[in-house]
């Protein structure tokens, strides 16, 4: 499933920036409303994004003044506005962001369903209706699915993919790919009031609105300790006049008739509202005016607040897990790329917060919570659970994730070596996003080394110390710096070193936790087994950028899953899941996200057990035939590839945000 043509129905606050990010991605886009000037005031602000976008490029002197001009109308020229559906004969995908009520929305789907083609995916970006309530309008209940952006949609890089209840895998799978295409971060999650992220701060910010109300605090030193704390990145009424105490407010009633009591509504908001005081966008007349509050309440927060704004998020966070919603790495991923947690500012999404802190710890905390506000803070089962089986977070090397807990003595910057009795751990470490850099390729070896001269040692384990990623691929800046000599002699170190990986009597298995793109992607394939964690997914997009899999990918795959379905991931470039990893031959088995590191350690065990000369001559046996005769082709043609103009087009593309534009030279 491809999308070549996508359609925006309604042209609002969100529906022009909508369109405008599709075009960006040189998406031809039709943007229809009910009318003219609705259009027209949708395209305009397509535009104004744009030209800011543009403006900053041209400020670091990314593109001449000229460039930016003509690279305005070319993203302007894809939007098309429209107040019939003429133009949606040959969409694929289709985004409907028209007001939020349930009878305009079944209307709409019914329209497009009449109206598009039968394979195109029908997205709503609802911020809280049901999305098999508008999948009832259509007679593709399968292809409907949420697809929700946050405010301002061209600048915040979240998208929620919302499963309704006949939503297919294939189209949540479509859905998740375009979101890459457009450069947006998705999570997927099933369709509950507020889905991951607007639950877990309404939750949370209610405690503050909550004491603010009952205790007459005032909402500047709320604010002011909020961001203090490193709780958030502003406080919470500052972001309220941000985005509207109108929006806010509705979300908040809604969750609360969804979940009672534990969702608070700020009564001084709703009379904000009542009065049309709306925030920014009724001049910045809202909790704030000129930087003035505009409640009563002097009262100052003390610090056991602020700490019951992150309780309530990890209890919502787990009640999110406990009901199968989300992952907890999407939990965690949607609160970074939705709420501006971002932990290389100090600033962590609840579950890794909670892994950090202590689970035990937080759990005491909760405990006195209860006693001190009631049900509310009543610990998760999850949570007892997850002490219960000593699994206390970073300090015990497992808590909602899995952490390393490096040997003594001397360790490599980027991979870190755990032994546990006959079983290594490598543990990627190379931040943020484990790329594959000459680095880790020479600190993967030394620590290989290590693991191959103990002689205790049986199997190793390659996982991720990083939660939300296993290897987002290769680092192109690095490769790109490279002389061709070092490059040569980098490609053949870690070819070698994978070769080992494969037939060494130590035998390997990839913990493959989340993204495992390109680099990291071969070096899974590489390891003689790959476990993968349900919320993974496998891809090898280097032919988006002009070059192709320098590390094995045109050999490995293939011999995975059979050359029909290696061809397409190479030269198609898409992820695909974990699911589909298994179904394909990639994966040798999928377990629950939480399951993963102990069942890749069970693997390792059950395999350091065996014989070692008997698997180091199966290992070479299955490895026979013409693999090594493979990767010498594809080093030459990764070479000729990366040298091409093509590929210097693709890499300055793909660093630049920007689609390519092949010379087929
Ligand atoms: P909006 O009221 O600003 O825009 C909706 C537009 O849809 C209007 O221009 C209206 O004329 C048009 N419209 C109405 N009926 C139509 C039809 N039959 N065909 C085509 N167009 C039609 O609303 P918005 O704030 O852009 O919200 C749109 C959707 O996005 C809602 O579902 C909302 O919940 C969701 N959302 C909003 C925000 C936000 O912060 N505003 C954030 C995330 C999601």
């Amino acid at each position: 499933m491809f999308v070549f043509k996508a359609a925006v129905v309604g042209a609002g606050t969100m529906g022009g920036e909508i369109a405008q990010t599709i075009a960006a991605a040189d998406i031809p886009v039709v943007l229809k409303d009910i009318k003219q000037e609705f259009v027209d005031a949708g395209l305009e602000k397509a535009r104004e994004v744009t030209r800011s976008q543009l403006d900053k490029l041209v400020a670091k002197e990314k593109l001449t003044p000229e460039q930016a001009d003509a690279r305005l109308d070319e993203v302007i020229d894809r939007i098309t506005g429209a107040l019939d559906y003429s133009g949606f004969g040959d969409v694929d995908f289709v985004v409907e962001a028209a007001p939020e009520k349930m009878e305009i929305k079944q209307a709409v789907f019914g329209e497009l369903d009449e109206a598009t083609p039968g394979h195109a995916i029908l997205a709503s970006n609802t911020s809280s209706l049901s999305i098999s309530e508008m999948a009832e309008a259509t007679l593709r209940p399968d292809r409907v699915v949420g697809f929700h952006f946050f405010y301002p949609a061209s600048v915040m890089p979240l998208l929620e993919i919302v499963e309704g209840e006949e939503t297919s895998p294939e189209t949540t799978l479509a859905a998740y790919n375009f979101a890459q295409v457009i450069r947006k971060q998705p999570i997927t999650c099933a369709e509950v009031p507020g889905f991951v992220v607007n639950r877990i701060l309404n939750s949370a910010v209610g405690e503050l609105w909550r004491a603010q109300e009952e205790q007459g605090l005032s909402i500047q030193k709320i604010d002011a300790k909020v961001a203090e704390a490193q709780l958030a990145p502003m406080g919470p009424f500052i972001l309220t006049d941000l985005l509207g105490l109108d929006t806010v407010m509705h979300v908040a009633e809604h969750l609360h008739e969804s979940y009672g009591d534990s969702f608070y509504v700020h009564q001084g908001m709703s009379k904000l509202v009542a009065d049309g005081k709306l925030g920014a966008k009724s001049g910045g007349d809202g909790f704030y005016k000129d930087g003035e509050p505009q409640l009563e309440g002097e009262g100052e927060p003390d610090d056991e607040l602020i700490e019951t704004f992150g309780l309530k998020a990890l209890v919502e966070a787990c009640l999110l897990l406990e009901e199968g919603v989300a992952a907890a790495r999407d939990i965690d991923l949607g609160m970074m790329a939705g709420a501006g947690l971002d932990p290389r500012r100090g600033l962590f999404p609840p579950l890794m917060k909670a892994d950090l802190e202590g689970l035990d710890v937080v759990l005491e905390k909760l405990e006195r919570a209860k006693d001190a506000h009631g049900e509310r803070f009543e610990a998760p089962r999850l949570l007892r659970r997850l002490v219960a089986q000593g699994r206390l977070g970073q300090k015990a090397g497992q808590g909602f994730y899995a952490y390393p807990q490096p040997d003594e003595g001397d360790q490599t910057d980027t991979v870190k070596l755990e032994t546990r009795g006959d079983v290594a751990i490598a543990w990627l470490a190379n931040l943020p996003m484990n790329a594959i850099s000459p680095q880790v390729i020479k600190d993967l070896g030394t620590v290989w080394d290590r693991v191959k001269a103990d002689d205790e040692v049986g199997a190793m384990v390659i996982a991720s110390s990083v939660p939300v990623v296993f290897s987002a691929g290769a680092d192109i800046k690095a490769f790109t710096q490279m002389d061709t000599e070092g490059g040569r002699e980098l490609i053949d170190a870690g070819h070698a070193l994978l070769r080992d990986l494969g037939s060494s009597r130590v035998s390997t298995v990839a913990a493959v936790n989340a993204l495992a793109f390109g680099g990291g992607c071969e070096l899974a394939m590489a390891c003689d087994f790959r476990i993968a964690a349900e919320s993974a997914v496998f891809g090898q997009p280097e032919i988006k950028l002009g070059i192709l899999p320098g590390f094995g990918g045109t050999q490995r795959l293939p011999r995975l899953t059979g050359p029909g379905k290696a061809l397409e991931m190479n030269l198609i470039g898409d992820a695909i899941s974990a699911e589909d990893a298994l179904v394909h031959g990639l994966a040798n088995r999928v377990v629950p996200d939480h399951e993963l590191f102990d069942t890749a350690v069970a693997w390792a065990r059950k395999l350091a057990g065996q014989a070692p000369v008997a698997v180091e001559l199966v290992k070479q046996a299955s490895n026979k035939g013409d693999l090594d005769e493979g990767i010498e082709a594809e080093k030459q043609a990764f070479a000729q590839a990366f040298l091409s103009d093509d590929a210097k087009e693709g890499i300055s593309a793909f660093l630049g945000k920007r689609t390519p534009k092949w010379q087929g030279k």
